[in-house]
């Protein structure tokens, strides 16, 4: 049955953090998408911490918000608090965090994606695909509605055949309150795909009324704070809410000990791998035995509401253990559970089985995006669902795909990782995966990116001309620095107030300001600075930028230089389909591997594991180098 009339440019299949960015991205790119979701309410639903951002994840939302997605401007409308971390590392370490409104946010979203041209909604769940031959063609959902598309992207989270464990009870469900997504791996499975299982969970919700915030330390956010859309509508929060941070004790341990019988974790009830960054309570204090306690953060759930996130304390423990243990805990002593932790299995796919594009090997106009390819995150998350819905985008218009490299984006690392190496365990993001991090900082993912987005037709016009502005105003003060001298009388007392070695001659501003013990906002009180600062309009945004520049300008070189060099291997072009088991001297583990995933060059296959350089010589002789 259809009474849907309309051939869809694209379907987006959920509509998660995924789901959402690539249903505004495809939308906004022209394309006629419809998003199809289990329950419209639940639009961008944070299934577990209210939080945007943290180390490497921060850049991911700033490097979306710089191609034109959603998902900074909703962080910056709905947060209640603001950290940059790391701020007392390099610049490639700062990555800002927000914690989020959990109602808001889903409401923002639901209101972006509303006002967005070209986007239809539908609540209904998709339970099988529509094939021909090796096409996909539409879905077919549980009221038995069939809908045609030339591109579907699926992004069904956490959902497909989705069990949940609390203790020793097991039940359906993508996400507490929600039903599980049937259907859709096993017409995946019978086209030949790889399916897999993996695990998360969560932690308790409390009442805030019951804690005692007396025994516990606060935790405010930043004095000044920052906002993670680089446009100029999105505001930085001017008014916070603070967290608290307390510890488990021996007493709390002992406590959840008293069910490790009967938890799911370890009595072989789950069996899939779990976040090993994001590890449950009763993992904790297993791994970790001689540890007497661990930090717990309690997070607010939003402005208004009396809801506790109890962050660290993720548990699948049985809920009599859940409560007696938490109670032991400093200022939890009269707590009241508003939800109890839990764990949920469900089932992923190799992402192995996708191109660059997201777009999956067997079937064309198929995609995938988001925990769906073994990533857990809401920031990974909305990354694969940009970049899949402008790839369905473009697919439908005809043009070439859109692919981020290594050197351009930790967009670029996180797809390139995944379809490369795939994944065992629930994959996140760290700047510890990113090789050129020092060029890809959260303060530049707008002069990295928003060209390339506008040139797709997704970022706006205004974006670009703040880019330009930027660009043109850092220049402007490197420019300024290099050329000013200041004598010894002007900057002597600054060098002094430090402890620094005194100058005895006028100097170049821009050697002085490139030493790393110094900041650049100590010049502001030099005359001439001060006025050239006024005078150009210059803010905090592009003294950084020019600071950034001058302190780590070797840095920057050599990672470029680098990166210059993987490139010429990234041309390197390996045709498709071609047949490694010929070349007999490649070993029989790389031939294996690199039949497997079928590298697009040279360099993708010499990240491949099991491939050597040996290996990657012999496939260069083979590629005429
Ligand atoms: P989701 O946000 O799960 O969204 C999927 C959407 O698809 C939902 O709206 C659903 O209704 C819809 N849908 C599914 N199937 C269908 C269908 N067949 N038809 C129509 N609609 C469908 N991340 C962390 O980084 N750290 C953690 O500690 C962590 N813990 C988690 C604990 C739990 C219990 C859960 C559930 C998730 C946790 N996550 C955690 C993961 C985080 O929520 C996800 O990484 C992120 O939400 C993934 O985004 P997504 O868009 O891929 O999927």
């Amino acid at each position: 049955m259809s009474l849907f009339t309309t051939i869809y440019d694209v379907i987006v299949v959920g509509g998660g953090h995924a789901g959402s960015e690539a249903a505004a991205a495809s939308a906004n790119m022209g394309a006629h998408t419809l998003l199809i979701t289990m329950n419209l309410q639940n639009i961008a639903q944070m299934s577990c911490n209210p939080a945007m951002g943290g180390i490497a994840k921060g850049q991911i939302v700033r490097e979306i918000d710089a191609l034109g997605g959603y998902s900074g401007i909703v962080t910056d409308k709905t947060a209640i608090q603001f950290k940059m971390l790391n701020k007392s590392k390099g610049p490639a370490m700062w990555s800002p965090r927000a914690q989020s409104d959990r109602m808001q946010f889903a409401e923002c979203w639901r209101t972006m994606l509303e006002q967005t041209e070209n986007l239809d909604f539908y609540q209904d769940s998709v339970n099988g695909l529509l094939f021909d031959e090796n096409k996909i063609i539409g879905v077919k959902t549980a009221l038995g509605l069939e809908i045609k598309a030339k591109t579907v992207i699926i992004t069904a989270g956490t959902f497909l055949n989705g069990l949940i464990h609390i203790g020793d009870k097991s039940f359906g469900g993508g996400r507490a309150g929600e039903g599980a997504s049937t259907g859709i791996t096993e017409d995946l499975v019978k086209k030949g795909f790889e399916s897999g299982r993996m695990k998360t969970g969560t932690p308790p919700r409390v009442d805030g009324r019951s804690l005692d915030y007396s025994k516990m330390i606060e935790q405010p956010g930043d004095e000044i704070t920052e906002k993670f859309s680089y446009l100029p509508t999105s505001k930085a929060l001017t008014e916070q809410r603070s967290c608290w941070l307390t510890y488990t004790n021996l007493n709390v341990h002992d406590s959840l000990r008293e069910g490790f019988d009967r938890s799911p974790m370890f009595n072989g009830r789950i069996q899939s791998t779990g976040p090993r960054y994001c590890p449950s309570i009763e993992d904790k204090i297993d791994r970790f035995a001689t540890k007497d306690r661990h930090q717990i953060f309690v997070e607010p759930e939003g402005w208004t509401t009396c809801e506790m996130y109890v962050n660290g304390f993720s548990t699948s423990l049985p809920e009599d253990i859940q409560d007696k243990a938490i109670r032991s805990i400093e200022g939890f002593e009269n707590v009241k559970f508003l939800r109890y932790g839990y764990a949920i299995e469900y089932d992923f796919f190799q992402p192995t089985q996708l191109k660059h594009s997201l777009e999956t090997k067997l079937i064309e106009n198929l995609f995938f995006a988001g925990q769906i390819n073994g990533t857990t995150g809401y920031e990974e998350a909305a990354a694969q669902g940009l970049m899949a819905g402008v790839n369905a985008a473009l697919k439908t218009q005809e043009k070439e795909p859109f692919i981020l490299k290594r050197n351009e984006a930790y967009i670029g690392v996180l797809i390139d990782d995944l379809i490369t190496k795939g994944t065992e365990e629930p994959y996140r993001m760290f700047t510890s995966r990113a090789e050129y991090r020092t060029l890809l900082r959260q303060d530049n993912a707008d002069l990295r990116l928003t060209p390339l987005g506008f040139e797709l037709g997704l970022a706006s016009k205004e974006r670009l001309d703040r880019v330009i502005e930027k660009q043109r105003k850092t220049d402007l003060l490197i420019n300024f620095l290099q050329k000013t001298s200041v004598k010894e009388a002007e900057i002597n007392p600054i060098l002094k107030a430090k402890n620094l070695a005194l100058i005895n001659q006028s100097m170049k501003l821009y050697k002085i300001a490139a030493r790393p013990q110094l900041e650049f906002s100590e010049f502001n009180n030099i005359e001439k600075v001060k006025v050239f600062l006024e005078e150009n309009n210059i803010d905090r945004e592009i003294i950084e930028q020019a600071e950034i520049h001058l302190k780590y300008a070797g840095y920057i070189e050599k990672e470029k230089n680098n990166a210059d060099k993987l490139n010429r291997l990234e041309n390197v072009v390996i045709p498709s389909s071609f047949n490694y088991s010929k070349v007999k001297s490649l070993s029989y583990e790389a031939r294996e591997k690199l039949n497997k995933i079928q590298p697009t060059s040279i360099s993708q296959a010499s990240r491949i594991s099991g491939v050597s350089p040996s290996d990657i010589s012999v496939l260069l002789v083979y590629m005429g180098r």
